[in-house]
């Protein structure tokens, strides 16, 4: 009997030192086999992904069940970001979220209109109690669709803890098919410091990766002095899609040892951001590949786990190391890549000096630079690091250097326009340069008096820009005059060129009208099964706003019995 408990003990110390969380507690929130086109906490631009991408095999409507009883604790519906999105707070203490929806279930949907219609804005954000809106597991809380920043029909799905922390919903038990090994695509190898080398360079190595039968990789051995460290390029399939997907854990052993490990379970909402302090930042905006680094500086990230000597290789002359790099997936599927490094100090290259200039920017000290009717402030720590800032102003370009270093707040940028004459000055706005053709993107920017604000965590190129084009409204599946009696949905393509949309607004015979926003096809559409509009002769208005205040009205009659 001691012996069958102390069995039971001891096995079930090991389960739990794998996997604290509930297992079986939620349902898959779809009725089709779970493909994935993201995983938890793969990388994407200035974020973690926050839970699970599940393809919809192309399809928008699918039905979205509750994956455990509880109820809805928070709605939010969005032109960008998760667009139509819902969270489910359970008994056990986890919410559960669902987003880019189509639509949400009959009594879901009633709420959120009525809401839209109290506040007169297709943007909500609602925190019903427990007892306004309960759902059981398995019930169909909504459809999914491909609403707000999403490229193609999906469901995001997420698990959070109390503390509103993502966790990788994999680790409750949902499901995902892979016996496919991880994919290494490139290893770097940097030199941390002016007197450390890599195959006799002071600067950053890509290392010939040499894939072997049994699915591992090695490399071409490798020269190296002094403190260096490593990074890699790679991704994870699952097996039943192609699409490129994020690892689960990164292992790096030194002589047997390890020294470095990063692991994607959970993470904070707080530290997402510090993804750019994980990638190469500058490979990245460069070259758009993400370099993890196997080594780290500060300990920004929670997803450090055992650490030794910063993840950081020291390499004395005459000597012969192996670095091992160990990448799986959640199933357990694992890639190495063995790195033979011969250390040595023989025929070593100058160090590469450092670009200088005037503007040397202390990160733990706020900066303010200024030129002419230009000036920009950074808050203490906007940068990790300290460096030389390339910072010029040409008439209204300002060059406040190149996106190749990632800031960790917000800073703003601000033109004092009082040399314009007050007709142009209200048409102005801060754009970015983009690409090679220098393309004005609009920078959200603020008046006060004749100062243009921008806020922006992108270093680049920018400029004063000019809107005085009228945002053009066109009505898509109606004509002025004409009879809609037997139409569900009334569209109108609304676009704006330059400063882009700020506002909406239509009304029917003076009443508000709720008219659904996406971004990505310009068109409002209104359900005419709202049940606002009851008249025959109808007044339809559209008003749109355009970022610099520009405004455009549409009037048009049309009739319904
Ligand atoms: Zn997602």
């Amino acid at each position: 009997m001691r012996f069958i408990l102390s069995l039971l003990f001891i096995s079930s110390f090991f389960l739990n030192a794998q996997n604290n969380y509930p297992q079986d507690y939620f349902d898959s929130p779809l009725e089709i086999p779970l493909i994935l086109s993201g995983t938890f906490a793969e990388l994407r631009s200035n974020h973690f992904h926050s839970g699970l991408d599940i393809k919809t095999q192309q399809r928008t409507g699918l039905k979205v069940k509750a994956s455990a009883d509880g109820f809805v604790s928070r709605i939010k519906v969005s032109h960008y970001g998760y667009g139509k999105a819902l969270y489910i707070t359970h008994p056990n203490g986890y919410t559960t979220v669902y987003a880019h929806l189509q639509k949400f279930a009959p009594e879901i949907q009633a709420y959120i209109k009525k809401h839209q219609y109290e506040k007169e804005s297709y943007e909500i954000e609602l925190f019903p109690n427990a007892e306004v809106l309960p759902v059981t597991k398995n019930s169909i809380i909504a459809y999914s669709g491909n609403s707000g920043g999403s490229g193609g029909p999906h469901l995001h799905y997420e698990i959070r803890d109390k503390k509103e922390h993502p966790i990788n919903p994999m680790l409750f038990g949902i499901d995902i098919k892979d016996s496919t090994n991880p994919i290494i695509k490139s290893i770097y190898a940097y030199p941390l410091d002016e007197n450390s080398f890599v195959n006799k360079a002071n600067t950053k190595q890509k290392l010939q990766l040499i894939p072997l039968k049994n699915g591992d990789y090695t490399i071409k051995n490798i020269e190296a002095y002094g403190n260096i460290g490593f990074g890699i390029e790679t991704i994870d399939r699952q097996d039943l899609a192609a699409n490129s997907n994020g690892v689960y854990n990164i292992q790096t052993f030194l002589n047997g040892r390890r020294n470095f490990e990063l692991d994607f379970r959970k993470f904070s909402f707080s530290e997402t951001k510090h993804i750019n302090r994980l990638i190469d930042y500058e490979h990245y905006t460069t070259k758009k590949q993400r370099i993890q680094k196997l080594f780290k500086k500060d300990n920004f990230l929670s997803l450090y786990k055992s650490v030794v000597k910063d993840g950081c290789v020291s390499i004395q002359d005459s000597t012969y190391s192996v670095y091992k790099i160990r990448v799986a997936d959640y199933k357990n599927n694992e890639s190495w890549v063995t790195i033979h490094i011969k250390g040595t100090k023989d025929h070593i290259s100058e160090p590469q000096k450092k670009q200088s200039t005037p503007y040397y920017i202390k990160a733990n000290k706020a900066t303010n630079l200024k030129e002419g009717h230009v000036s920009v402030d950074f808050y203490k720590d906007t940068f990790y690091d300290d460096f030389y800032m390339d910072f010029q102003v040409k008439n209204d370009t300002l060059t406040l250097h190149k996106n190749v270093i990632a800031a960790n707040k917000t800073f703003n940028i601000t033109y004092d326009v009082s040399a314009y004459n007050d007709e142009d000055k209200s048409k102005l706005y801060i754009a970015r340069l983009l690409g090679r053709k220098k393309q004005p993107a609009y920078t959200s920017t603020k008046r006060k008096g004749d100062l243009l604000i921008a806020k922006t965590k992108t270093l680049g190129t920018f400029t004063l820009a000019t809107d005085s084009v009228k945002p053009t409204i066109t009505p898509v599946n109606f004509k002025k005059g004409q009879w809609l009696s037997k139409y569900r949905y009334l569209k109108i393509k609304i676009e704006d060129e330059l400063s882009g949309i700020s506002k909406y607004r239509a009304t029917v015979n003076g009443k508000w009208i709720l008219m659904e926003y996406d971004y990505k096809t310009k068109i409002l559409t209104h359900d005419f099964n709202d049940g606002i509009i009851t008249d025959t002769k109808n007044n339809l208005k559209v008003i749109i706003t355009d970022n610099v205040g520009n405004n455009s009205t549409f009037e048009a009659l049309f009739y319904r019995k």
